[in-house]
């Protein structure tokens, strides 16, 4: 493994971990999970990628393990340059810069991406939108600035989010901006998707059981005949450290959107990084909002989703589509359950 790879080779009961990075925003991880003691053979490494802590467990360690974890890595490196807004020759950002000229040739897995965006603008109302990164001069989606824009800033924008001008040709692969000043960013949807691509990597190289875990997205495979569920730990939005409950998951994706990643104060209001495409500013009606779900592309979208839509609308979207499960804290503190979600959860986080 590289240097800056770590090693715990200690089966260990319980992993938790948080991270502070820069003196503005906190990025907390949301998870923890639970091996059962007699799971020895399990091995966690951790690599800093996509800006958070990437943590693979290999369940069923093997000699091939090393090798399996280290492609899965690459992959994930390989995959944060096609989709970066923070790398100007990402996919992404070649997109935006040419915005308003003309569509531009991306790789495939941009165009599923993209493809798997709209589909979330869609059915959330456009909540979800990808070309939220036309706020990113205000806003820079990090919560570093410690400083929110002024109403006429954002309405000067405003008008270029919007998930319907943007434009796939799957037969030349191509994806446009319709107008110039667009930008496309999926923050709020790519993690999921190479989260998801790293676990297929995996078991191509012979893992049969692990978890990745990046920042709020999770996925969770077994393969071996004899699938207990995984007990997931949900992070409690206000108190860090603590948590909400467990999701007890056997295969699929665990995804979180909080407001208390990355944020700033300003007097008594929080301003964190993830925007309501109605008004501009960060979305006010939840404090976290974890999906569970089979595909972690669309668990991704969905926790940025149901985010911005808040308890109500969120959670009527959710019980709506099969075999999705939400646990949604509302602005107060009150936590709500979808009525297929399997998992021990108390019921106020305040
Ligand atoms: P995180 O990436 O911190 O785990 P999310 O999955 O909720 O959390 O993604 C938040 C990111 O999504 C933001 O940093 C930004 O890039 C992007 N984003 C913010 N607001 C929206 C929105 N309304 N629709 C789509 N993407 C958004
Ligand atoms: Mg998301």
């Amino acid at each position: 493994m590289t240097q800056n790879t770590v090693q715990n080779r200690k089966a260990r009961l319980f992993i938790y971990s948080a991270v502070v990075i820069g003196v503005f925003f906190i990025m907390a991880i949301p998870f923890y999970y639970k091996h059962a003691a007699k799971e020895k053979d399990s091995v966690t490494y951790s690599r800093m990628l996509m800006g958070t802590i990437v943590e693979i467990t290999v369940m069923d360690e093997t000699t091939e393990s090393d090798k399996a974890v280290t492609a899965a890595f690459a992959e994930i490196k390989r995959l944060e340059a096609l989709f970066s807004s923070y790398m100007p020759t990402s996919d992404v950002s070649m997109v935006s810069r040419n915005a308003g000229i003309g569509p531009v040739k991306v790789s495939p897995e941009v165009i599923e991406v993209v493809e798997a965006a709209l589909t979330v603008a869609e059915l959330s109302s456009g909540a979800f939108d990808p070309t939220i990164g036309s706020l990113a001069p205000l806003w820079g989606f990090s919560a570093e600035s410690g400083r929110a824009p002024k109403r006429e800033e954002v309405d000067k924008l405003l008008p270029l989010v919007n998930y319907r001008k943007v434009t796939i040709d799957k037969a030349a692969q191509t994806i446009g901006l319709k107008e110039r000043g667009m930008t496309l960013n999926l923050g709020g949807i790519a993690k999921g998707y190479i989260v998801g691509k790293a676990a297929r990597s995996l078991q191509e190289n012979g893992v049969r059981r692990g978890i990745i875990k990046a920042g709020g997205d999770m996925t969770i495979f077994q393969n071996t005949g004899s699938e207990k569920p995984m007990t997931i730990g949900i992070q409690h939005p206000r108190e860090s450290g603590k948590l909400l409950g467990e999701a007890f998951v056997v295969n699929g994706a665990v995804a979180t959107s909080g407001d208390y990643e990355r944020y700033f104060m300003a007097g008594d209001k929080r301003y964190h990084h993830i925007i309501d495409p109605k008004t501009g500013f960060p979305a006010t009606l939840t404090q976290s909002a974890t999906i569970i779900a089979k595909d972690p592309v669309t668990a991704d979208g969905l926790s940025t989703a149901v985010f911005v839509m808040g308890p109500d609308a969120g959670m009527a979207l959710i019980e709506k589509l099969p075999d999705t499960e939400a646990v949604i804290v509302d602005a107060s503190g009150r936590v709500r359950v979808s009525s297929g979600f399997k998992g021990d959860i108390s019921n106020s986080a305040k």
